[in-house]
């Protein structure tokens, strides 16, 4: 029976594993739930699974939960202490990562090195981190795996291993987002609303501008050098606009294996919960004889430069991917705020790293000092 801490349980991820668990309750335990600041929903949660422990990333939030909590066993914590404490203790065996962007580090990271289970979707804390976190990962045995669904693919691809021999190439799919088919000048006038209509996938608003972007898929393509140890040379990014092959990966004999699954995220959450075996993930299966033509097509690298920014990052090393997410992070916010245009959000993240000295990221001292600085500057550009 797996023993959980759900960081990030009212988000989509959280939404998704939650139904994955629903579908075999008696296999799990849940130790923690955490969230930022919706107390309603984190009530709703805890009525249902009796968690030992909520946090509430917010302190205003945790007080008012606690409130309403007073009269059950479940113990509410605050803030980043109390998200590394869960993250850390003794009686989870399990940790899905499932924060949005770089509040997701330190309890994370804290998980990694309590030698947990890692079921990783913030994505973000890895890019951010991708030497410091694989290194904790490796000298605490923690075991981690990859939620995305393009590096769970890959993950399947290469038979439940990090590291296959013979490999050729890794090959990223791409659904192209909302914005797949328009201009450059269209591109201009898009909305945040329009922005966040995924045509495939049901997402949180910031992961939903990345995949718009395409930085979701350039932080995929970091988030694969480090995950699979390996260059960004070897990574390729392909766009298919059907999101039903969710990645491949070439062998030095030609040979391609693919993954191949429903856009919904409850398989790679379900397959990730229970690794090596299998478990219900409550999806219905692929109809071969009804679905669409499968297409491919190039990226468009002028509209979408975001994707080339991140290449250059990894090649860059050092902060360079920290402050490429930091400014990403920034600009995405600015954008949803209405302060920037969907076009500016790239042009943020290039000068922000131009303006910025590449530091080598040797420690999370650097790595937290990187993303502060990164954070100024773009706000200050916006
Ligand atoms: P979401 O916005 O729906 O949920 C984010 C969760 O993080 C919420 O529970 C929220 O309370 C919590 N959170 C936000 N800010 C926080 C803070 N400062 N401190 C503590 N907790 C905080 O996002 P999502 O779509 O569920 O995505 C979560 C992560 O999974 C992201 O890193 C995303 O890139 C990754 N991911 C998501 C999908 C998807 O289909 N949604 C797919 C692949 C990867
Ligand atoms: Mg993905």
């Amino acid at each position: 029976m797996a023993k959980l801490c759900l960081l990030g349980a009212t988000g989509t991820i959280g939404d998704n594993t939650l139904a994955v668990i629903a579908q075999q309750p008696e296999q799990f335990t849940m130790v923690a739930l955490t969230a930022h600041r919706n107390v309603d929903k984190m009530q709703r949660l805890c009525a249902q699974w009796s968690p030992r422990y909520a946090v509430m990333a917010d302190d205003d939030a945790a007080e008012q939960l606690q409130q309403r909590l007073k009269h059950s066993d479940t113990r509410v914590l605050s803030g980043l202490g109390g998200l590394n404490y869960v993250a850390t203790l003794a009686e989870v065996d399990t940790v899905m990562a499932a924060i949005v962007g770089a509040a997701g580090l330190l309890p994370t990271l804290m998980a990694a090195k309590a030698g947990k289970r890692i079921l990783l979707a913030n994505k973000e804390a890895l890019v951010m981190s991708g030497q410091i976190f694989m290194q904790a990962v490796q000298e605490n045995h923690a075991t981690l795996l990859p939620i995305d669904s393009e590096h769970n693919a890959v993950f399947q691809a290469m038979g439940g291993q990090n590291q296959a021999r013979d490999l050729k190439k890794i090959i990223l799919t791409a659904s192209g987002g909302p914005f797949r088919q328009k201009t450059k000048d269209e591109l201009h006038h898009v909305t945040p609303e329009q922005a966040c209509a995924h045509p495939n996938w049901v997402m949180g608003k910031k992961i939903s501008v990345d995949s718009a972007t395409l930085m979701n898929k350039g932080l995929e393509v970091i988030e694969a050098c480090w995950l699979f140890n390996t260059d960004s040379d070897k990574i390729e990014v392909v766009i298919h606009p059907q999101s039903i092959i969710h990645s491949l990966v070439e062998y030095a004999d030609g040979s391609f294996i693919a993954q191949l699954g429903q856009p919904d995220m409850r398989v790679p959450i379900a397959y990730s919960l229970n690794w090596p075996k299998r478990l219900n993930s409550g999806v219905k299966s692929l109809n071969l004889t009804q679905m669409n033509a499968l297409t491919f097509e190039a990226v468009n690298r002028q509209n979408f430069p975001c994707l080339d920014l991140a290449y250059a990052a990894f090649k860059q090393g050092g902060t360079a991917c920290t402050v490429l997410n930091a400014a990403n992070e920034i600009a995405v916010a600015a954008f949803l705020n209405r302060q920037i245009k969907f076009m500016q959000i790239p042009h943020v993240i290039e000068q922000t790293l131009s303006r910025m000295d590449n530091q080598p990221a040797l420690n999370l001292q650097a790595i937290l000092a990187a993303d502060t600085q990164a954070r100024a500057t773009a706000t200050a550009l916006i």
